[in-house]
């Protein structure tokens, strides 16, 4: 029997984390993130990716807690810069199991990392090399490659990775500055929904693992990054078969690869956390106006960037779910006029809803705290708690 606890949606079966927002008094917006939930995560994945090695990407939601807890069941950690260096190093992972995946890297950050024992670099540009090869010396490097089409909800495309034609020279230059070119990453776009959309993107990075090994660099390393995706109402493959899918995917194009890495960002830690949020006002801008404004006091600069462009769609539960309801606009509160989250789609929202009323935001435990802004317009850092 399900009682209707009163203040919570009666038709929906809530997560740990959303049911502590529903259930508790907040005086800011706040990530609840549910531990237990991401242990159970980095177990799935990791039964699924098998002898891969993860690599957290710590970006997606560095918590001590979070860090800790990985560490205890043999996660390793990808960062970005010294300062995420040092959140895993006061996590007890020591250098070695620390990648430098950033292709972007300040060059003291590089020296820093060098002098924690860190010997894993990214690059995909001769300069990035150079500033490895100095500060860095002996280091092993992998060259992030570029990919063409990829159908991830969130795309990390352009910005980063070389084309094929640069591969093979980068690989020479690294050599002959010393250092240990040991393979290539890629990232195949995160939110990446199901394991089928890996085949486009791996079937253009194998021929180049290939061309590689046959003009004599002795590839050990395929670090498959991210991509890794969490649900947000659209269907998603469950992480332990997707995990085994991408890897079966792997094997069948690359054959014996001896180390594999994955750098799970998103899918580690999203489905973990809630955000207890709060109407600020809901209105019309005229009396014929079809659809409703419902303004949120957590908003593009304050938690929730990945809704730019609408590219990532929170749900939102409110404690009138299940009663009639209507399009809305939902922004955030700040003064910028960028600040709206869902207008291009509307979000149907019950019509009930109004000012006061706790709204949560479903699976949104990655990406968050960290995007969100020190002080814009007074507001403070999205407040983090762990459950
Ligand atoms: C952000 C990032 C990741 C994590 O991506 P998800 O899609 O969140 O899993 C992995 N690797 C690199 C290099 C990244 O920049």
């Amino acid at each position: 029997m399900n009682a209707h606890v009163a203040g919570q949606p009666a038709c929906t079966s809530l997560t740990r984390a959303e049911a502590y927002a529903f259930s508790h008094d907040f005086d800011c917006p706040t990530l609840i993130l549910d531990l237990e939930a991401v242990k159970r995560q980095y177990s799935s994945l990791a039964q699924g990716l098998g002898r891969a090695q993860i690599h957290y990407a710590i970006k997606a939601n560095p918590a001590p807690e979070v860090l800790d807890a990985l560490q205890a069941m043999g996660s390793n950690f990808d960062a970005a810069s010294r300062a995420e260096i040092d959140m895993c190093l006061q996590a007890g992972a020591t250098g070695a199991q620390i990648s430098f995946g950033n292709t972007i890297k300040r060059a003291s950050d590089i020296a820093y990392a060098h002098a924690c024992g860190v010997t894993l670099f990214a690059a995909d540009a001769e300069e990035e090399l150079v500033k490895i090869a100095h500060h860095a010396p002996g280091a092993s490097v992998y060259i992030r490659l570029v990919m063409g089409a990829t159908e991830a909800d969130w795309p990390l495309s352009r910005k980063f990775g070389c084309a094929a034609d640069k591969f093979l020279p980068l690989l020479t230059l690294a050599k002959d500055l010393g250092l240990n070119p040991v393979g290539l990453s890629f990232h195949v776009g995160s939110q990446t929904r199901h394991a089928s959309m890996w085949t486009p993107v791996l079937d253009q990075i194998a021929p180049l693992w290939h061309q590689a090994r046959a003009a004599g660099f002795p590839l050990e390393l395929l670090n498959i990054g991210g991509g890794f995706p969490a649900y947000h109402g659209a269907d998603i493959d469950a992480p332990e078969p997707y995990a085994a899918d991408v890897m079966r995917l792997i094997q069948s194009r690359f054959g014996p690869v001896p180390h594999v890495m994955a750098e799970p960002g998103r899918a580690m830690v999203a489905e973990a956390g809630a955000i207890a949020s709060e109407v600020l006002l809901a209105s019309r801008k005229s009396d014929e106006d079809l659809h409703r404004w419902v303004y949120l006091d957590i908003g593009l600069f304050s938690g929730l960037a990945e809704a730019m462009g609408e590219a990532i769609r929170y749900e939102f539960l409110t404690r009138w779910d299940g009663e009639q309801t209507g399009p809305c606009i939902v922004a955030g509160p700040s003064c910028d006029s960028a600040d709206v989250l869902y207008e291009t789609v509307p979000v149907q929202l019950p019509v009930s809803l109004q000012a006061g009323d706790r709204v949560v935001l479903r699976n949104c435990g990655a990406y968050t705290t960290t995007y969100a802004s020190v002080g814009f317009n007074g507001f403070p850092p999205l407040k983090q708690i762990v459950i």
